[in-house]
């Protein structure tokens, strides 16, 4: 049955066609046992390959497992890594949020610092603008400074050359001045009348006149004429007599009116003197109360109107020594201040134990050789204000105060000599000077009635009243010699004037106060005191043609000095010696 085709079944009979049939089933059996053996040997070769693919697998299995273990191993490993990793995410997470935080913290900063930058920028930018604008200015400036510099330059050459003629200028006015001053007298003598005190007894009208000069009444007093009515002298009618007058002429009288500060302006210009190199000595001769302290130290309770010569000399001093600092002059002041009593030296300026014990000092030259004088054991004080000296005058006013309880009023009877060494240096053009100013308050110049002395207290007294004579006479006697020009000064004769040799003499300049009581009572050493003083006092003599050389350069000064910028000083020096030489023009 070709084609599948099941036969139909066949007839009983059919024996051949069933052989037939049997037979091709047999060979469709055999066909399929022969395909069942192939499939059979196929399944075995499979079966074999995959027993040896098992066995493959099997190994690969255990290798697998092994890595299986390896890997779980790995695995553990990597659950403990992540657990830490988790824990490190964690805590990173935190850092994070604080970081977070933090730059949260620094994104507002940060917002505000720009905020902040852009008004700084803007501020910035207002600043450039200005540096700018300054820039622009400041290069103008630059240019405006280069050219000052160039004037500048120019007005420091003016100015040197201004300085050198300033300079010229000062020593030349220093010349004139001197010149003037020695015109006027080396020696000078002015008069000045205390006013009467409260309670004193009023004097006669007319005692005291005082002279106008030839100007009238505008001019300086230099004359004063004293009435003394004498009851020793008698007429033969009986008839009162007529008082005697005596005339009187100085360099200038000073009426009881007068002012400390009027006084003063009179010896400013002595004070220049000594600045400028040239010893002054300035004097205050009188009897007792007629008012030497007054002149020299001033009144009491210290009312800057009372100051007298010291105070104001010392001021004027030290404010010209500032002025001239400007033209490069340093000026150093030492003071002392010594009493001489009964011939014996005392320093006034003692402090601690010697204060008021009277030690005596010596007067000596400074070194040998040297004409310089010093006194022994006394101090000798640098001063450089007023405070100073006014701390000065009142240890030596304490000085005084103790000596009085040792003896009675013993300052009156005794001398008081303050000196201050001048001493000026201008080191860049290496000049220098220095000259004592000696400012003396004499004792009293009344004489005792030696008919008087009887008891020891009035002996004493008679003995120390001889020695202040003595000196006094040996001062007239010595000031004499020296405006008569004699070989022989006799300086020795007495501790005053040997102490003051240096400031006498010379080219110094000294100026006597004849001070006087306005009392009738004192007449009789009014009387001595202005004829003492008479005699000191010699009339300058200037030929004529050298007054009016003196108006001729002091004006032709004065205008050249106005005209231009200078010192106030050198201008008010001029100013004086100006008026001063037209003054001693008009005297003669
Ligand atoms: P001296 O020193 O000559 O003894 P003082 O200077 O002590 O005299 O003067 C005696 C008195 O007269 C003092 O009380 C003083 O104050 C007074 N006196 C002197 N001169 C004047 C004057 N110009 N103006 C006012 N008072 C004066
Ligand atoms: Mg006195």
């Amino acid at each position: 049955m070709v084609g599948g085709k099941k036969p139909s079944k066949r007839p009983a009979w059919d024996l051949k066609g069933q052989l037939c049939d049997v037979n091709a089933e047999l060979k469709r059996c055999r066909e399929r046992t022969q395909t069942l053996g192939q499939e059979n040997q196929q399944l075995q070769d499979q079966l074999r390959d995959a027993q040896e693919q098992t066995k493959a697998l099997g190994t690969e299995c255990r290798t697998l497992e092994g890595q299986l273990a390896t890997v779980q191993a790995e695995a553990e490993q990597g659950q403990q890594e992540l657990k830490k990793l988790r824990a490190r995410i964690v805590e990173l997470e935190e850092r994070l949020s604080t970081q977070e935080d933090l730059v949260q913290e620094l994104q507002k900063k940060q917002v505000e610092l720009q905020e902040e930058r852009r008004g700084l920028t803007s501020q910035l930018e207002e600043k450039e603008r200005r540096l700018q604008t300054s820039e622009a200015a400041l290069s103008s400036s630059q240019a405006e400074v280069a050219s000052l510099r160039q004037e500048t330059a120019a007005q420091a050459a003016l100015l040197t050359e201004r300085e050198e003629r300033l300079h010229g200028l000062e020593m030349e006015r220093r010349r004139l001045h001197n010149q003037l001053q020695e015109l006027k007298g080396n020696i000078r003598v002015f008069c000045r009348v205390r006013p009467v005190l409260p309670g004193e007894p009023t004097p006669p009208p007319g005692l005291f006149l005082f002279p106008s000069g030839p100007g009238g009444p505008s001019d300086p007093t230099t004359r004063l004429s004293l009435s003394r009515s004498d009851e020793r002298r008698g007429t033969l009618s009986g008839a009162p007599v007529p008082p005697t007058r005596h005339d009187f002429s100085f360099d200038r009288v000073f009426p009881p009116g007068s002012q400390q500060d009027e006084v003063f302006e009179e010896i400013a210009m002595l004070v220049q003197s000594a600045l400028d190199g040239y010893p002054v000595c300035i004097f205050a001769y009188g009897q007792t109360g007629s008012g030497k302290t007054f002149t020299m130290e001033g009144g009491p309770g210290g009312d800057p109107q009372l100051e007298g010569l010291i105070p104001r000399a010392l001021r004027h001093l030290f404010s010209v020594a500032q002025e001239l600092s400007g033209q490069g002059w340093t000026y150093s002041f030492v003071a002392s201040y010594v009493e001489i009593y009964n011939e014996t030296v005392r320093d006034l300026l003692a402090t601690g134990t010697r204060k008021g014990q009277g030690s005596e000092c010596e007067i000596r030259h400074a070194r040998p050789g040297s004409e310089e004088l010093t006194v022994t054991n006394a101090r000798y004080v640098p001063v450089s204000c007023e405070k100073e000296v006014e701390a000065l005058l009142h240890l030596a006013r304490q000085n005084r105060a103790v000596a009085r309880t040792a003896q009675n009023e013993r300052s009156s009877r005794s001398h008081s000599v303050f000196q201050l060494q001048i001493t000026g240096e201008h080191s860049s053009r290496g000049l220098q000077c220095g000259a004592p100013l000696s400012l003396v308050d004499l004792a009293g110049s009344e004489r005792l009635d030696p008919g008087l002395a009887f008891g020891p207290g009035e002996r004493e007294r008679l003995r120390e009243t001889q020695a202040i004579n003595s000196s006094l006479s040996t001062l007239g006697l010595v000031i004499m010699a020296l405006s008569n020009k004699e070989s022989h000064v006799p300086y020795r004769n007495s501790k005053l004037t040997y102490l003051l040799q240096n400031s006498l003499g010379g080219s110094a300049k000294m100026l006597m106060f004849v001070n006087i009581s306005p009392l009738e009572e004192n007449v009789s050493e009014s009387l001595n005191s202005l004829r003492f003083a008479s005699k000191v006092r010699l009339p300058p003599v200037i030929p004529r043609p050298c007054q009016y050389l003196w108006v001729v350069v002091g004006f032709s000064i004065r205008t050249h000095l106005s005209s231009r910028p200078g010192s106030t000083l050198s201008r008010k020096v001029l100013d004086s010696q100006a008026s001063g030489a037209l003054l001693t023009w008009f005297h003669f």
